[in-house]
């Protein structure tokens, strides 16, 4: 398992994950992605979108606004109950979560002998507030969302009325959340800007319906996470108790991966029954029921959520990824995930005729869009090459060697069994794109 230091390490030094306004100091719970980072997340995006809305007919995208009017916030609960325990040490102020038993205690321990007093827990709420409009005393209050759902359930209507969905259906959606939280820490895991990767599939009312599709989609998610390569043995699922789950929930279950510090939720999956569309309805005052041909008769259906998090999902990745293997360090993202796909190295930098080939096969790889993005390497001596690839997590090199000038064949090496094969140039593209889809 990788320490965490390592991992933050590495994801700052090649360009995945740097702290956030880091020349000014930080700004603690943001962060920001780099070249690699970046790709990854959204390589991350694209595999949740496509399995979601591409590869399915029952359910279809949306893009909600982050800025809403107060009142959703308000009808959804989150105004009144979107709050955790805050706690503070009488010694030193620091506060703290009530419900993080292990983090009360490293902190109680850090006090070695003095007895900690905690003061008696406050309901804190996570809402960040924001202030618009152009006149300074006529500013209003807004909140930055603190969970993407809510742009989803004021839409369903829309939804309703400009496809022809019927449920039961989904509406998945990704975006960025904000919660002020009172712990920021672990790395990206608990951010206070992070954004999220969510289904609301509307089913039927009905108590047997809504536990059919709630097991269905928390088979569906777990199976996603372990097809794009994250160890089985490192996932399992968690019901929540009844004191633990969020004001809409009638039942919520997490996947939890055995994480550098702890088993940790990844994603959250819930039966939210017809809290979110009740509660819209009445504070908005529009009727906002599904009429259902088939019973011919009008009801709010109920919404099973799956709810992942694309930072913590990152961060998972990379941690799986991690392997020491000897002297080299091997990022074993899944080839789907991996930000580069393919590195293209002319044997030697100096020989113009080795440069002018490779940079030939590099272009060609380039112009097919399954295969972006291809980097290009031509410093230091090949070994080296290698294992600054295999430390990103490229899955293949191509390298371009006198063999080449003669027969046109070049040699594609494997990150993880580092065995090279020859193979044409002229079938490269077409054995790399069946390499990546095979995983
Ligand atoms: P936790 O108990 O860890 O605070 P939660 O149960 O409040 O999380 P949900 O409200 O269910 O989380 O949010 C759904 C998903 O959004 C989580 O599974 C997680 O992946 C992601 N998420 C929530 N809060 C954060 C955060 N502060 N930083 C990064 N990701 C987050």
């Amino acid at each position: 398992m990788v320490n965490l230091e390592k991992l933050v390490s590495l994801a700052k030094r090649r360009g995945f994950i740097y702290p956030g306004s880091e020349i000014y100091g930080g700004l603690t719970g943001t962060w920001d992605y780099g070249p690699l980072g970046v790709e990854l997340k959204n390589n991350i995006k694209k595999e949740f979108w496509k399995s979601m809305v591409y590869d399915r007919d029952d359910v279809v995208g949306l893009d909600a606004a982050i800025l809403m009017n107060p009142k959703v916030w308000e009808a959804s609960g989150h105004v009144q109950a979107f709050t955790d325990p805050l706690v503070e040490c009488k010694v030193c102020h620091a506060r703290l979560r009530a419900d993080q038993k292990e983090e009360i205690e490293t902190h109680e321990n850090s006090h070695k002998g003095q007895k900690v007093v905690w003061t008696e827990p406050k309901r804190f709420n996570l809402l960040v507030e924001a202030k618009l409009g152009v006149l300074e005393d006529a500013k209003q209050k807004v909140y930055l969302r603190g969970e993407i759902t809510q742009g989803v359930h004021v839409n369903f209507k829309n939804v309703i009325d400009s496809s022809r969905m019927q449920i039961p259906f989904g509406i998945a959606q990704i975006g960025k959340a904000f919660r002020n939280e009172i712990t920021p820490g672990n790395f990206t895991f608990r951010s206070r800007e992070f954004e999220q990767m969510e289904l609301q599939f509307y089913v039927k009312a009905d108590l047997k319906e809504a536990e059919k599709w709630f097991l269905y989609w928390k088979e569906e998610r777990m199976k996603w996470y372990v097809s794009l390569g994250i160890d089985k043995s490192k996932l399992r699922f968690r019901q929540h108790e009844e004191n633990e789950r969020a004001h809409y929930a009638k039942d919520a279950w997490d996947i939890e991966y055995d994480s550098p510090f702890g088993w940790k939720e990844f994603e959250g999956i819930h039966n939210r029954g017809d809290w979110d569309l009740s509660q819209h309805q009445k504070h908005s005052g529009q009727d906002l029921t599904y009429f259902d041909q088939e019973e011919n008769k009008h009801y709010l259906p109920w919404v099973i959520e799956t709810s992942g998090g694309v930072d913590r999902a990152t961060l998972f990745f990379l941690a799986d990824a991690y392997t020491q293997d000897g002297d080299r360090t091997v990022l074993k993202l899944h080839p789907k995930l991996a930000p580069y796909k393919v590195a293209v190295f002319p044997l030697l930098a100096n020989k113009p005729d080795l440069v002018k080939k490779a940079r030939s096969v590099y272009e060609l790889l380039t112009m097919n869009h399954q295969l972006a993005p291809v980097v290009w390497d031509d410093r230091g001596n090949i070994g080296k090459r290698y294992l600054s690839q295999d430390e990103i997590g490229t899955p293949y090199c191509i390298t371009i060697d006198f063999e080449t000038l003669e027969d046109d064949t070049v040699t594609i090496r494997d990150r993880d069994t580092t065995k090279q094969e020859r193979v044409k140039s002229e079938k490269l593209s077409e054995i790399l794109i069946g390499k990546i889809a095979a995983g």
